[in-house]
């Protein structure tokens, strides 16, 4: 008999397959979790640059992840995007569940006070107030378990720090190739 047991999740190579993969192992917790009403919308997820955050911040806080709604998207799916300034596994998923909220409870209910966005963040424990990301101990315990499984993020994606980059000249420039 071999001692060898064959993982159910493949590791990740790429960042969105983290993200994918890290949603997809979480999502069966989540929904047990939170129970009220809320949409079964697709996600699309993704790095990118929320708008307005590509820049080196001047208060020192970034907006480190955004959901679009399904009314902004062409093909009528969510569109989360993860800030490439953020990098580590906890700070990342916290992001990552925080925005999968919005999709889940619609997102008219906005960080409305007592509303289903701040009974699914208890629900899933992210710590006030509804704006922040941060993880409870409940949570973390379940990244805990994703990372055992798929590695960390930072293993795939090393952060971006807009403090040191260097001014590109050849921004207008067109590549081409033949
Ligand atoms: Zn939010």
């Amino acid at each position: 008999m071999s001692s060898w047991t064959a993982s159910t999740t493949p590791t990740p190579v790429f960042r969105e397959e983290w993200l994918d993969a890290a949603l997809e192992l979480l999502k069966p917790w989540i929904h047990k979790q939170y129970t009220s009403p809320g949409f079964a919308h697709s996600v699309a997820l993704s790095v990118g640059f929320p708008p307005g955050s590509r820049g080196p911040s001047n208060n020192g806080t970034i907006i480190t992840a955004v959901c679009f709604a399904p009314s902004e998207t062409e093909d009528g799916r969510c569109a989360i995007f993860i800030n490439p300034a953020i990098n580590d596994s906890y700070d990342v998923v916290g992001n990552l569940v925080h925005e999968y909220g919005h999709a889940v409870v619609g997102h008219d209910e906005g960080h409305r006070k007592n509303g289903l966005f701040s009974i699914y963040c208890k629900d899933v424990d992210l710590l006030p107030p509804l704006t922040r990301t941060i993880p409870g101990p409940r949570l973390r315990k379940k990244i805990q378990e994703v990372i055992a499984q798929i590695g960390t993020y930072e293993a795939i994606h090393a952060k971006i720090d807009l403090s040191t980059r260097v001014k590109q000249e050849t921004y207008q420039l067109k590549g081409s190739c033949r």
